[in-house]
C-alpha cells in the first residue's frame, strides 16, 4: 500500500492569489508522512507545479482528453499535464460526469491515457440520493468500477475516490458503516478483477470532509485518505485535514 493521501480539487476556483495557500500548506507541511497533491484549474497547473517543485506537495490536473492532440477545441491531454509538472490526474469526478456527459466508457479511455502519459488516474465513483435511497449504492460502485477502470493497471497508478454524489459540497456525509460498506465492497471488488494489485490502490473518500470529521473518516475500515473539495482552498482548512491523516 502507498501512503495515505490528502488530495485537494480546487475546482473552477482560484487566480493567481490563489497561489499563496500553497507556501502557507508548505510551510506547515515541510516533511510530511502522508502524501498531499493539490489539484488546481488547469489555468494555475504550471505556475503551481514550479511553486510546489521543492516541496512534498504534489499537483495534478482535474481532467484530462483521452487523445493525445487533435482538434478538441478547449481539452488538455494527459501529456500536456504530465509536461506542465502535474504527476496526478482526477478523472470521472461526478461534476464531469454530469456537466459533460461523461460515462464510464469516456472515463475509462482517460484512465488509459492517464497511465500511458505517466500520470497516476484518481478514477472518481458515487452514487446519487436517489440511487442510495433506491438501495442500489453497491450496484452501482460495482458498475462504475468495472467500467471506469482499465484491465492490467499497476495498482500504485491508480487511486479509486469514493464521493457520495450527494456529500459533495452539500456539508452532508455518510455514516460511518456505509462509509465503510462502500470501501469494503471497493476493495473487495477490485481485488476480485486484480489480485494483489488492488492492494496497492488507495481508496479515497470525499464528500463534505472537513477537519471536524476527518479523524473519524480516516479511521474507517479502508479509507487510505480523503479528495477534498472545498476545505482544500483554505491551506489552514485542508492542514486540519493533513494532520488528521498523519
Ligand atoms: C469534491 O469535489 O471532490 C469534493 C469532495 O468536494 P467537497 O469536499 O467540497 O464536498
Amino acid at each position: 500500500m502507498a501512503n495515505k493521501l490528502a488530495a485537494g480539487n480546487w475546482k473552477m476556483n482560484g487566480t493567481t492569489a490563489q497561489l499563496a495557500e500553497i507556501d502557507a500548506l508548505h510551510k506547515a507541511h515541510p516533511d510530511p508522512s502522508v502524501d498531499i497533491l493539490i489539484c488546481p484549474p488547469a489555468t494555475l497547473l504550471s505556475r503551481l507545479s514550479d511553486a510546489t517543485k521543492d516541496s512534498a506537495i504534489a499537483t495534478g490536473a482535474q481532467d484530462c482528453h483521452a487523445h493525445n492532440s487533435g482538434a478538441h477545441t478547449g481539452d488538455i491531454s494527459a501529456e500536456m499535464v504530465k509536461d506542465a509538472g502535474g504527476s496526478y490526474v482526477i478523472l470521472g469526478h461526478s461534476e464531469r460526469r454530469t456537466d459533460h456527459g461523461e460515462t464510464d466508457a469516456i472515463v475509462q479511455a482517460k484512465t488509459q491515457a492517464a497511465l500511458d502519459a505517466g500520470l497516476i488516474a484518481v478514477v472518481c465513483i458515487g452514487e446519487t440520493e436517489a440511487e442510495r435511497d433506491a438501495g442500489t449504492t453497491l450496484d452501482v460502485l460495482g458498475t462504475q468500477l468495472a467500467g471506469s477502470l482499465p484491465d492490467g493497471i499497476d495498482g500504485n497508478t491508480v487511486v479509486v475516490a469514493y464521493e457520495p454524489v450527494w456529500a459533495i459540497g452539500t456539508g452532508r456525509v455518510p455514516t460511518l458503516e456505509q462509509i465503510a460498506e462502500a470501501h469494503d465492497f471497493m476493495r473487495k471488488t477490485l481485488a476480485d478483477r486484480f489480485g494483489s494489485a488492488a492492494d496497492d490502490i488507495a481508496l479515497l473518500y470525499g464528500g463534505s470532509v472537513k477537519p471536524g470529521n476527518a479523524s473519524e473518516i480516516f479511521a474507517t475500515s479502508n479509507v487510505d485518505g480523503a479528495l477534498v473539495g472545498g476545505a482544500s482552498l483554505k491551506a489552514a482548512d485542508f492542514t486540519g485535514i493533513i494532520t488528521a491523516l498523519e
